[in-house]
């Protein structure tokens, strides 16, 4: 496996070198809305440990980002008042990774509502604004 680049896109978020629209963070994870949303409200969860993926993530970074994910699903569930949810991680390109720092993919869903194709359609900022309210809303009453 390919060493872990320090210069990847999340990576650079985690430096504060590129903006995001934050919606958790604590001493070992940061969660934030994917700028080509797959629904609305699609959050990634990322460790602040320089992992590549699931291959290569200490078991402890991996169980804090697991730890984030359970309560942003919560919150997500909550904030767009979803039938369900799809959870989904990648793991190098032949397993349809694009961003080389680990991340879990969290998409509120709706009935009958399919997901959007990956990197379709970059979101408003606007919008994104929005969605990032109503997700740290539902964090405080988690
Ligand atoms: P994966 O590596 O699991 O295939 O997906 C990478 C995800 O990162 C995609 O859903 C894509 O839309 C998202 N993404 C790519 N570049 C950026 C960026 O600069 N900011 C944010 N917030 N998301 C990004």
């Amino acid at each position: 496996m390919t060493a872990y680049d320090p210069n990847n896109i999340f990576a650079k978020i985690l430096r504060g070198e590129f903006p995001c629209h934050k919606v958790f963070e604590d001493d070992h994870v940061l969660a934030f809305l994917d700028i080509m949303p797959r629904s609305p409200g699609h959050t990634l969860v990322i460790p602040k440990a320089s992992a590549r993926n699931i291959i290569d993530i200490k078991l402890e970074d991996y169980l804090h980002v697991a730890r984030a994910t359970h309560k942003i699903a919560a919150a997500a569930k909550t904030a767009f008042n979803a039938d369900g949810l799809t959870i989904q991680q990648f793991n190098e390109a032949s397993g349809g990774q694009v961003v080389f720092h680990l991340h879990v993919h969290v998409m509120p869903r709706h009935d009958g509502i399919a997901l959007l194709p990956p990197a379709s359609r970059r979101e408003d900022a606007k919008v994104l604004e929005d969605h990032a309210a109503k997700l740290i809303a539902a964090l405080q009453g988690t």
